[in-house]
Parts: structure tokens; sequence; C-alpha cells
């Protein structure tokens, strides 16, 4: 409690400067729980969909709750969640996809794992400069975070035993063994399926237990892997969502248990599509010269790349400001577009994609029809193929099947309050009130939550 009160002393000047309307200063501690690909719908008809999820229907009656989030460009995991704690779209928090850009595919399918990509203020940084404590498990984009005090980053690479030597030590000091040693082994990394969000919501716990931090993230990835591979709102997904509800159950009173006056958020970070076909642009690219394969069938040179993001793709040119280059790709994607067989739905210029605060580097951004995803590069793949994925998101955020979610209930929240359909943006700097901190770069309001 010695964190918040000074918490409380220090930033309540710098909210009332921050707004022209008056704002009380909180300092609630929070708990921030992500659900990957919960769909909005999934909870606001659980019954109609045949699901028992109580501890989720929970924040409806006590909290205040969304009919549905709009995103950024892409509706995907890790500049979602990024959005999620910075309060500003990818362009400007430089998590513009999951993976990074390997145009010369030798980075073994790398993501942004990193917390050094992150190019503005998070939650966990304002929460500890506001003198609170700070942890995570299995958050996004979480490897040195410098600003938490108890950390179990997310990582993997090949799923051997080695990868957890990796979590380990990347781990705050100490705390992959101390929690180990109180609950069992930890999850791998790799590992999306269900007994391992279980695994890491009890690690979770015993954080809260050991520790009681002031702002903890905790992110579940199950859902999302089983609407991949089942389709979302298959029997799968929801046994999976109905496990991963009572997981939420036990974080919650967890939580409540050790901080009473406690702000519980429950978020997710995309919907989902149904998907039946792979869409492989490299094949197009690779045809149109403007990518060359050397005799061992991998890329020696490149003029535009496309970089997948699940439903859109971003195209990066070698040469941005060559205008020839970019006039013959533009073309390029405006003959495929008029092709059924590529299923390209839009095709977004810079000024569109900045709109859309999408990555900065792409001089396109095509967006699939729902049905289609985006596959990795392939050198010798077609066109278009059947997909063996069928769920997917990451198209542009104006598709209504990609809306995530927001919940929340505690102290000074509205009880059964609808808030409507909301900007992701709003999402982090409403907790940094919760918590009486303050996000410098927020880009759209905060939510009004109570009276
Ligand atoms: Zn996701």
């Amino acid at each position: 409690m010695g964190g918040l009160s000074t918490a409380k002393a220090l930033v309540t000047g710098a909210v009332l400067l921050g707004s022209a309307a008056p704002v009380v200063a909180r300092a609630e501690p929070v708990l921030l729980i992500s659900i990957d690909g919960l769909r909005p719908g999934d909870v606001l008809e659980a019954d109609k969909r045949g699901l028992k999820i109580p501890n989720l229907r929970r924040f409806l009656k006590e909290g205040a709750f969304t009919t549905g989030v709009v995103g950024n460009l892409p509706t995907v995991t890790y500049p979602s969640h990024t959005t999620l704690i910075t309060g500003v779209a990818p362009a400007r928090h430089g998590i513009v996809s999951n993976t990074t850009f390997d145009p010369r595919q030798i980075n073994y399918g790398g993501w942004y794992w990193y917390a050094q990509d992150i190019t503005a203020p998070t939650l966990w940084d304002a929460a500890q400069q506001g003198g609170l404590t700070t942890g995570n498990v299995h958050w996004p984009v979480s490897v040195g975070v410098k600003t938490l005090n108890w950390n179990m980053p997310q990582i993997w690479r090949s799923g051997h035993a080695d990868d957890r030597k990796l979590i380990r030590a990347l781990a705050t000091d100490g705390l992959y063994d101390a929690l180990e040693h109180d609950c069992g082994s930890y999850a791998d990394g790799i590992d999306e399926g269900v007994d391992a969000d279980e695994t890491r919501a009890k690690f979770a716990i015993r954080l809260i237990e050991t520790h009681k931090p002031d702002f903890l993230t905790v992110y579940l990835a199950a859902l999302d892997h089983e609407e991949h591979l089942h389709g979302p709102g298959s029997a799968e997904a929801n046994g999976v969502l109905e496990r991963l509800d009572a997981a939420v159950g036990k974080l919650v009173a967890a939580e409540l248990e050790q901080r009473p006056d406690a702000t519980i958020a429950l978020v997710s970070d995309h919907g989902f599509a149904s998907t039946d076909t792979e869409i492989n642009l490299s094949r197009a690219f690779i045809d149109a010269g403007l990518i060359k394969l050397g005799a061992d069938g991998k890329v020696a040179s490149w003029d535009a790349m496309p970089w997948p993001s699940g439903g859109s793709i971003a195209v990066v040119l070698a040469r941005p400001d060559d205008l020839a280059l970019k006039g013959m790709v533009g073309a390029l994607l405006e003959k495929l577009s008029a092709d059924p067989q590529a299923r390209i739905a839009r095709v977004a210029d810079q000024p569109a994609i900045g709109r859309m605060g999408g990555n900065p580097q792409a001089s396109y951004y095509v967006d699939l029809k729902p049905g289609a995803l985006a596959g990795n590069f392939s050198a010798d793949g077609p066109l278009t193929k059947p997909s063996r994925y069928k769920g997917m998101h990451g198209y542009f955020p104006a598709l209504p099947e990609m809306r995530s979610t927001f919940m929340i209930m505690g102290k000074g929240v509205a009880r059964a309050r609808n808030l409507g359909e909301i900007d992701m943006r709003a999402i982090a700097p409403t907790l940094a009130r919760q918590m009486g901190v303050q996000l410098p770069l927020a880009e759209v309001a905060t939510l009004k939550l109570g009276d």
C-alpha cells in the first residue's frame, strides 16, 4: 500500500494538468487479463451460443462493458497488445506486426518479442514511475521490460526443452525458480494449449499471493489457438473458453482476496473470421521479377516484399522513394485486385495506412476478403491454396468481425454500464487513471466509467 499512497501524492497534479475537466485521481491496484481472440459476442450472447462462462458474465452485471472495441492496423496479437498498454497505434508504438521484417527469411520466423522495440511509454512504465509495483505473466512484447518488478516474459524458439532455460534467464532474477518451487513446472512458451494457460494462471495467482503487485498483466493464449485450428465458435473453441472462464474466476478471486480495492479489466486483442483459403502474394511478386531467387531457391534480392499479418499484408519497397518502382508495384496490386482468385478486398495507400495507425514502412497495405488469409513466404507455392487454418484475424479494423472485448469492474466503476463501441486506444489511459498515474502520449480520451 506504501507504493499506492506515494503514487497518489505524486500524480494528482499531473492528472489535473492533463485534462480540462475536473478529474478525481484514483489509486487503485489494477489486474489486466487478456484472453487472446475473445469476441465480444461470446460474452454478450453467451446463453444464445451455449457458453457457460459465469466469471466473464460477472463483468456485465458488476462492471462496465463495451459492445465492441475497434482496433488499429493490423488487428493481430502483438500490435494490439502493445496498443492496449500504451494507448497509441502501432505507427506510434513501433510494434507494427507479429513478426519482424525479414525479407531474406533468415530469422527463423522470429516475432517482436523484445520490449526494446516499443517506442512509446507503457502502463508498466507509467505505474512504476508513479511509485507502483508491477508484474507480468506472458504478456506479448515483454522480454526485457525494465519497469517490471516481477516479469515472466513471453518468448519461444523451437519448442525444444532449452526454451525453458531461455524464459528462466529472461525472467526477473529468481522469480522463475521461486514460482516453480511453489507451483510445479512452468509452461513452454510455444505451448498455446489450455493446460499451459491454466499453468500460467496458477503462476500469476502465486505472484499475486507472494508480491501483491499494484499493476499485473496476465495473458491467456488458448482461445485464439483453438479458433485458428477449428474456427471461431467451434465446439473446440467454446470448450476452451469455458476452461479459461474458470481460470479467470480464480485469478479474480485471488486478486480480490489480496487487494479488495482492485480494479479488474478483461480485454482481448481482436476478433475472428472463418477462413478456407490461403493467399501467397510472394508468388505474384516473384513472377513479376520484384523478388529474385537464387539457385538454392532462397531470396537473392528484392525490390518489393509482402509482409503478411494474418488477413492483411503490408507491402514494403526496397526503395520507398523510387516512384517508378512504386508505380510498378501499384499496377501489380491493381491487376491482382481484379483477379477473383487473389481474394483482395482493398489496397490501402500510405495516407490510408496512416489513418488506420498502421506500419509506416509499408508503401501499400492489402486487405484480403474474409475467408482468405495470407500465407507465409513461399518460393514455390501457388498464389492460392486451401487453408489449414479455419479462422484468422488481421483484416482492416473496419471489419465488424475484428471487434475485440473490454470489460472492467472495481471501485468507481458503474454497475451494468454499456459503454457502446470504443477505440482500443482509450483502454490504457483509462487504466492509468484508475491507478492514479498518467500516460503522456494517449491518443484518445479516457472512458467515463463512473458517475
Ligand atoms: Zn491475438
